[in-house]
């Protein structure tokens, strides 16, 4: 195997390879274009497309594709070959500007929430060139964001690419006020540590349920789960740090900066995150990580879940989205800093970030919100479905004494003045110092901790970059509009005033604390939208399609379309899920309970039969639970099934909804609890699946 430096970004079409392979001129027009946003001609995509082209044949590739991200959550591609036939029966391989540029794939079959009605069913892919091609399987493959005819988006690209227009224009007016005008673009950096599971490829073979669902509908617990910890940081086994290896490998080829690797808390769970990037750049990295972690698991004979929640009683994957905002000059806005009057900027911005979460708590919550992760927030692992803020006790003290106009330090006596005192510098957090906060302030970003395995990180960066920069916004009018004299009093006021209004989203404590569920709902009149469809109508309230709408990140059409699609989705993989469970109820739970009864049956009367007066407690007892537990098994299978034509009765969304939450979610959950009962008292030659002992403790 070569160097990594050597094979590092290898498939990758990058600055590097443009500026070897493309005439100065265009490499030139090409960066400005990347840099600035500006518009690239013609010619230039003529040019570009051809380099790219050659490149990609060089390294083995026959097609291209246009790779987007629809509202699907994972991503789409159509592949195209090169060939181009000619007269004397030979081809030749063409790729031109146009076809770089834009493409028109036949979308009909996309999510679109009634966007885009299915007699129009072009879409168009829009390249991203901020985002570098790359090759994947012999096709070069093109970032692109994806629109209907009428301009909406279809994706979740788009509106990134958007709210990251936002807020760095809003916070290049936030520098100007500090005297920095030479800094021409400010970006959000995205950091995702991206946790999974790894199980055997063949004992997932035998389960429906991950199969259909990605997750397991039945199984008892095992004996042994994660109350040991030890797991969390164990040293990890030859089968999975030779999948490891290989990952990082996969990666590393495709320029994506895996960097950290470790088991997690629960058996069989792993993480990985790599070294930020600019949050578009991170986005597609990220899709492209969860794609690579599944194929190369298969490669060793595992399987990578990136479900939420795989197992009942173990806990569920997340992901962590480290954020912060950085300028083209290399500065981290985030960072408190050296001087006095960069600590005066680190607290706008970090009172920016403080008011944007706790007026907008509602969004946060909608971001991470998905059938899957319903299960994890709130129940005693992730951060709980409540949001607020953690920053520490030192940012926290220096926060109190601004708000308090005391002293901050114990030795001065002279109140705490914006600009006037230097910062200490905080140690980075390592997470066990709090990872039960669900947006936690961690040295010099933000680490929002709500995100489920399996999601995109477009949406929760989507919303954090819209309303910081609604927040910068409001600041920079007021700023912009002081004489000097009075802008050091006015931003002293200013931030004065919002650690004040905000000081109800902060919160340093244990987030997994019921008491805390109780005092942040109760005293502090947090929001606690403990499931999707209860959070979901918050998306399009007055106040929110205003914000989205004045901000241009989401037009009010575009914003109830990816409502409707959000509440689509969660009715259909609760009725995949209950469809699953009767399925595998029907087909292969209660035929092997009926057999083994069957068999106890046969036992007691052979036994009676032999012997006169036989003691066949045993079988006797266990014959009458199981029994009743079979019948029981059976009752509820029909109580889902009923359940299950109620719901589809249900002509409005948000109803049926509610109704797959409650209704069907309940009664699935009934039988499973009786069906598991069942399975710690059927003998394992008769029970059809692989346990989770199986499962969990066999890579
Ligand atoms: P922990 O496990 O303590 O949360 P990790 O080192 O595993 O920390 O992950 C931290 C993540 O934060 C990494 O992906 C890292 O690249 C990312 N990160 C660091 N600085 C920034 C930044 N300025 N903006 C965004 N992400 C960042
Ligand atoms: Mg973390």
């Amino acid at each position: 195997m070569a160097y990594v430096t050597e094979f590092y970004g290898s498939l990758v079409f990058n600055d590097k390879t443009m500026r070897s392979r493309l005439p100065k001129d265009t490499y030139k027009k090409l960066k400005k274009t990347i840099e600035d946003g500006k518009h690239l001609d013609l010619s230039i995509a003529n040019e570009v497309a051809h380099a790219m082209k050659e490149w990609a044949i060089e390294n083995g590739a026959t097609h291209f594709t246009h790779w987007f991200q629809p509202m699907t959550g994972i991503t789409a591609e159509k592949h195209d070959s090169f060939i181009s036939p000619r007269d004397d029966g030979t081809v030749i391989m063409e790729f031109s500007g146009k076809e770089l540029v834009r493409g028109e794939p036949d979308a009909s079959s996309f999510p679109s929430g009634g966007l885009r009605a299915t007699f129009e069913a072009r879409g168009y892919t829009a390249w991203d060139p901020s985002s570098y091609a790359f090759i994947k399987d012999g096709t070069l493959c093109i970032p692109t964001a994806f629109c209907s005819y009428g301009g909406e988006a279809l994706d979740k690209k788009t509106p990134l690419l958007r709210s990251m227009e936002v807020i760095n224009k809003q916070a290049l007016r936030i520098l100007k006020l500090f005297g920095y005008t030479d800094v021409k673009t400010v970006k959000t950096t995205v950091g995702p540590e991206q946790e999974y599971f790894l199980i055997d490829k063949k004992l997932y073979d035998q389960r429906k349920d991950l199969i259909f669902t990605g997750r397991t509908l039945f199984g008892a617990k095992p004996p042994k789960g994660q109350e040991m910890d030890d797991h969390y940081f164990g040293s990890i086994k030859p089968r999975i740090a030779a999948y490891m290896m290989d990952l990082d490998n996969e990666l590393w080829k495709l320029g994506i900066p895996s960097k950290t690797k470790h088991n997690e808390v629960a058996p069989a769970q792993h993480e990985m995150a790599p070294i930020f990037s600019t949050t578009n750049i991170a986005t597609d990295h990220n899709q492209l990580t969860m794609e690579v972690m599944k194929k190369v698991a298969e490669r060793h004979g595992l399987v990578c879940l990136l479900h939420e929640k795989p197992f009942a009683g173990v806990n569920g994957s997340g992901k962590h989205n480290n954020w912060s905002l950085s300028t083209n000059t290399g500065m981290n806005l985030l960072e408190p800093g050296d001087t006095p009057y960069e600590n005066a900027q680190f607290l706008l911005f970090l009172t920016a970030v403080i008011k944007a979460i706790d007026e907008h708590q509602d969004l946060m919550r909608i971001s991470v919100a998905t059938a899957g992760n319903d299960h994890r927030l709130g129940a005693n692992e992730a951060p709980p479905a409540v949001v607020s803020v953690f920053l520490g006790d030192e940012l926290t003290a220096i926060i109190d004494a601004i708000k308090n106009g005391t002293a901050y330090d114990q030795k001065e006596q002279v109140p705490m003045k914006i600009g006037v005192h230097i910062l200490p510098r905080f140690p980075k957090d390592n997470t066990d110092r709090n990872r039960t906060s669900p947006f936690a302030f961690t040295g010099n970003k933000f680490e929002f901790r709500m995100l489920g395995s399996s999601a995109s990180v477009a949406t929760p960066n989507i919303i954090l970059n819209t309303i910081v920069a609604e927040s910068l916004k409001e600041f920079a009018d007021i700023l912009e509009a002081v004489p000097a004299e009075e802008f050091n009093a006015k931003l002293h006021e200013l931030i004065k005033s919002n650690l004040i209004a905000h000081e109800n989203i902060i919160f340093n404590g244990n987030g997994y604390d019921d008491e805390w569920i109780k005092e942040a709902t109760e005293k502090r009149g947090l929001l606690n939208l403990k499931s999707t469809p209860e959070a979901l109508p918050y998306f399009v309230s007055d106040a929110n399609i205003k914000l989205f709408t004045e901000m241009k990140v989401f037009s009010e059409t575009e914003m109830r379309s990816r409502c409707d699609i959000l509440l689509e989705n969660y009715c259909k993989t609760i009725n995949i899920e209950a469809l699953t469970m009767l399925d595998m109820a029907n087909k292969d739970i209660m035929p092997a309970i009926s057999a083994y009864t069957d068999e106890l049956a046969k036992t007691i009367a052979a036994k009676k039969a032999a012997l006169s007066g036989c003691n066949c407690t045993y079988e006797e007892k266990l014959l009458e639970k199981l029994s009743c537990l079979l019948s029981s098994v059976y009752e509820n299978t029909m109580a889902l099934d009923k359940s299950l034509i109620a719901a589809k009765e249900i002509t409005s969304l948000q109803q049926q909804a509610m109704f797959y939450k409650d209704a069907v979610f309940g009664a699935m959950q009934e039988l499973r609890a009786a069906a598991d009962e069942a399975e710690t008292m059927t003998a394992k030659s008769y029970w059809p699946y692989p346990s989770y002992s199986d499962l969990l403790f066999h890579v």
